[in-house]
This record gives structure tokens, C-alpha cells and sequence, in this order.
């Protein structure tokens, strides 16, 4: 491939060696122990009080919300307890100003009204019960039990979880900042909410999108091989893997069911090695860090995850197109046309999966793609090339960091090193992961070069999508604090 010659300098420091691999599985499995030990590490390793896996025979129906990044999901889901489920759900973007709105409410009161407009569109039976109370004026505590729909909250954020359906947010991530919520019961926050407008709900549990991958991948998984770790690469990236009880030395404070010997574990990986002892850190990573709304935090996530990826790469090409000796998006001149790719977060991360999947050799769609990034402006096909080589580098690293966390969980699951574990079944969801072509194999390739797992323990090791994971897997939790309650 043709590429500016000035830019396999950008190239080339993207690469992530397979010694790098193993130097970052193992500070990984370091960091997720002193998790286990205290609170305040890199990775939070937070105890989310749930102690089982569903089977596929759950039944009812449940409504679950998710708040995740960029959008608010409402969705029921009628589960029919045979490892099938029907799921119908609204999408809303979150405006913008909310995610930095001044008072906790103001986010939580919209949230509130889509749940309201989702019953009134999808389950008038309930709404037509509900208005009635409203309009006698009767408490929305009057309703019967079989009336109410118990919600699982879904919320992608780290909170220090206190009970299944309470928990407080320890700080805001992604482009959220509202500090008024931070140390508050998110849980509370809703339901306040939720009964200001009188609606037939109770929020019963409280689910990190990561815990709800691994109950849907659970539930619907038709073999006799559980799921060991849920993972998300989306907007962010975080999982949540089975843990030994046994394992977790910091205090689990509440009650919690202590037969399974096990609890699902909420790793916060998006803060793994927030200070740099491994991770690798270009300048473009940098600058990156520098104008995000964390600088220092969230340091894993920064480098893999999607809301970022554009923005590595955006960064990276502004460097080359400013670059007097390159010839990067010259003809005619980007730098002084001006473009979305000059500005913040002018590249979205979709545009990588556009130039990995255009293998024409004249990148036609490509340049469509980049031309509405560019003013208008059809770049060359030697421009294209170099944008492509820089997008397929940075997509590439944050594949086979990704590996370094699934490798690092699959390997303290003791599940790699056991003969009579034939697979390791780990449910992933969000756009990065499905979409992006390749993402997947490169992460499978790495996992290969991981010492103790190699080409064998790879093959184990069973990476399939979860879809709906945070609306099914929101129900099942629902579910069984439902039945726990
Ligand atoms: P969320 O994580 O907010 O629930 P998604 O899983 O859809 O939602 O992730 C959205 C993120 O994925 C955004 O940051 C977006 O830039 C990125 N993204 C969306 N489509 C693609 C794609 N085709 N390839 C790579 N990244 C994508």
C-alpha cells in the first residue's frame, strides 16, 4: 500500500509487540488483585451482589433502561424461560447539555419521561391503570403488586454498589459531568423521578452494562458451557467476570446469597493502569488525555475504546496535515479549507470501520467518507491509503489491548490451565466489537501470543456477541432480585 512516507513514523508508534502483550496481561492480573484487596486501586474490582448465572428457564416480563453513553435505551422483555425472550424497546440521544446539566434531577426527570412515554406507546393496559390513579388521585404506592413493572437499571458508570438496587456513583466517565450526582443513590435518583410522575415502576435492581452481557450471554447460551466474563467495547469498554468469593478480601458490606461460592465481579477496566506504568502513551495519546474532560483517568479506556478511537486517529492526521515536510491532504490545502477533522472530536470511530472496510483499490468509499470530513474536498487516493494505514494501526492496538483483558480474566478463571474445561465462553456487545471489521481476529491473535495461553488456550476461548445484553441481562437481574426480595 502507498502511504505518505512520512507517516509510517505516526504508523509505527501504534505498535503493540506480543512481548508488550504479556508485560501488559501480567500487570493486569496484578492490578485486578490488589482490586480484590482494596478499595481505591486502578481497577475498582467493585462485588455487585450477583451471585448466580440464569439458565434459560427464567420467566415474566420486565422493563429495563439503559443509560450507557450516548443513548437512553427503554425496553420490556417478555423472557419465555426456554433461552428465548422478545424484547421491544425506544432509543433516545442523550442532549448533550444533559450530560452536563447543573442538578442531578434535570438528567434523571428526562430519563423519567421516556420511561412514562414507553409505557404510554408500548403497554397502554398499564398506563390506562396508571392514569386512572393519577386522575382519583390515589398514591402511585396504591398499585398492586401484579400492576408494578420492576425495572432493572442499567447504568455504565462506576458506582460503589451497596445492594442490588442501590448504588452510589464514585464519578462520572465518557463525556458525562454532572457534579451534583457523584456520591448519590443512582437508584434513588430514578425512582424519585419515576414516582413524581406517578408510574407503575420500581426500579428493583441496579445493572452495569457489563454484569447484563454476561446474564444475557448466560441465559440464551443454549450449550452446557456458562459464561465466565461479560465484555463491552462501545462508547466505553468495561467487564465483569465470576469471581471466587474466596478471592475478594476487601469487605462485601449488606447481605448477599452466599451458596453459589461465587459473585459477579464489575471490573472497571476502563481505569486499568491509570498511571502509566504499562500502557503505551504517543504523543497523540497525550494530547488526547490532556483535553478530555479526565485528564489521568480512565487511561485503558482512552486507548481502546470507541468514543476515543476517532479521536487518536483525527489527532494523529492533524499532526501530519499540519507537518510542513508531509504532503498529507495538500492538494488543495485541508489545514486552510478547514473540515471537521480539524476540530475535537470531528471523527467518529465509525469512519475507521468505513476505511478498514474498503479494500477497493482506489478506496472509493473511503474518500466519500473522508471528503465530508474535509469540507467537500475528494482527498487522493495516496491521502486515503494514509489515512486508512494510521485508522488500521490504532484499531489494531486497541484489539490486542482488548486481548490483554479478556487473556488477563480468562487466565484467573483457572479455566485456561484445567483440561476438563473444553470452552471459555466470554459474551461481548457494542458497536467497536461488531462492527469493525477484524476486531475480533486481531483480538484472537493476540490472545495466541499470551505465554500461558497460546495457540491451545486460544481455541478454548469462545468470543460471541451478546446482543440486547444490557436489556435482557437488566430483566434477569430484575428478576432475581424480584424473586430475592
Ligand atoms: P453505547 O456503548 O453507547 O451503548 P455503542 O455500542 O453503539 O453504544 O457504541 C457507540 C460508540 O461506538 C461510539 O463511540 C461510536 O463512535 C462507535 N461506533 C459506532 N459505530 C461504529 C463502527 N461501525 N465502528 C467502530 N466504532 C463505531
Amino acid at each position: 500500500m502507498a502511504i505518505h512516507p512520512e507517516a509510517s513514523r505516526v504508523v509505527s508508534q501504534f505498535d503493540f509487540s506480543d512481548a508488550d502483550i504479556n508485560r501488559h496481561v501480567q500487570e493486569f492480573l496484578k492490578q485486578m488483585g490488589e482490586g480484590l484487596e482494596k478499595d481505591g486501586t486502578s481497577l475498582s474490582q467493585i462485588p455487585t451482589y450477583v451471585t448466580g448465572v440464569p439458565n434459560g428457564t427464567e420467566k415474566g416480563l420486565y422493563l429495563a433502561v439503559d443509560l450507557g453513553g450516548t443513548n437512553f435505551r427503554v425496553c420490556s422483555v417478555t423472557l419465555h424461560g426456554d433461552t428465548t425472550f422478545d424484547l421491544t424497546f425506544d432509543k433516545v440521544a442523550i442532549p448533550k447539555d444533559l450530560m452536563v446539566a447543573k442538578t442531578a434531577s434535570e438528567l434523571f426527570s428526562f430519563l423519567a419521561k421516556q420511561v412514562e412515554a414507553f409505557l404510554q406507546k408500548h403497554h397502554a393496559e398499564h398506563f390506562e391503570c396508571h392514569l386512572q390513579r393519577r386522575k382519583t388521585g390515589s398514591a402511585p404506592e396504591g398499585f398492586k403488586e401484579q400492576e408494578i413493572f420492576h425495572l432493572g437499571f442499567t447504568f455504565s458508570f462506576p458506582v460503589q454498589q451497596l445492594a442490588i438496587n442501590k448504588g452510589n456513583l464514585m464519578r462520572w466517565t465518557k463525556g458525562f459531568d454532572i457534579p451534583d450526582a457523584v456520591g448519590k443513590d443512582v437508584c434513588a435518583l430514578l425512582q424519585v423521578e419515576i414516582d413524581k410522575l406517578g408510574l407503575p415502576v420500581k426500579v428493583a435492581a441496579l445493572v452495569n452494562d457489563t454484569v447484563g452481557t454476561l446474564m444475557a450471554r448466560s441465559y440464551t447460551s443454549t450449550g452446557k458451557y456458562r459464561s465466565i466474563l461479560g465484555a463491552i467495547f462501545g462508547t466505553g469498554t468495561n467487564g465483569a467476570y465470576i469471581e471466587k468469593i474466596s478471592n475478594i478480601k476487601k469487605k462485601i458490606v449488606g447481605d448477599y446469597d452466599t451458596s453459589t461460592g461465587e459473585m459477579v465481579i464489575n471490573a472497571e477496566w476502563g481505569s486499568f493502569d491509570n498511571q502509566l506504568n504499562v500502557l503505551p502513551n504517543t504523543p497523540w495519546d497525550q494530547t488526547l488525555d490532556r483535553d478530555s474532560v479526565n485528564p489521568g483517568i480512565q487511561m485503558f479506556e482512552k486507548r481502546v475504546s470507541g468514543m476515543f478511537l476517532g479521536e487518536i486517529v483525527r489527532l494523529a492526521v492533524v499532526d501530519l496535515i499540519k507537518d510542513e515536510k508531509t504532503l498529507l491532504f495538500k492538494n488543495p490545502d485541508v489545514a486552510a479549507a478547514g473540515g471537521s477533522i480539524l476540530e475535537q472530536w470531528g471523527l467518529d470511530s465509525a469512519v475507521m470501520s468505513a476505511a478498514a472496510k474498503d479494500e477497493s483499490a482506489d478506496l472509493s468509499n473511503l474518500k466519500q467518507e473522508l471528503s465530508i470530513l474535509l469540507n467537500g474536498f475528494v482527498p487522493t487516493t495516496e491521502d486515503a491509503q494514509t489515512f486508512k494505514a494510521v485508522s488500521y494501526a490504532v484499531g489494531r492496538r486497541a484489539a490486542r489491548l482488548s486481548a490483554v483483558a479478556l487473556g488477563a480474566i480468562a487466565l484467573q478463571s483457572g479455566k485456561v490451565q484445567d483440561p476438563k474445561e473444553e470452552v471459555i465462553d466470554i459474551g461481548v456487545d457494542g458497536s467497536l466489537v461488531e462492527h469493525y471489521p477484524q476486531f475480533r481476529e486481531m483480538i484472537y491473535e493476540a490472545l495466541e501470543s499470551i505465554k500461558e495461553i497460546g495457540p491451545q488456550g486460544a481455541k478454548k476461548i469462545r468470543i460471541g456477541i451478546a446482543k440486547d445484553g444490557s436489556g435482557v441481562g437488566a430483566a434477569l437481574i430484575a428478576l432475581i432480585a424480584d424473586r430475592s426480595s
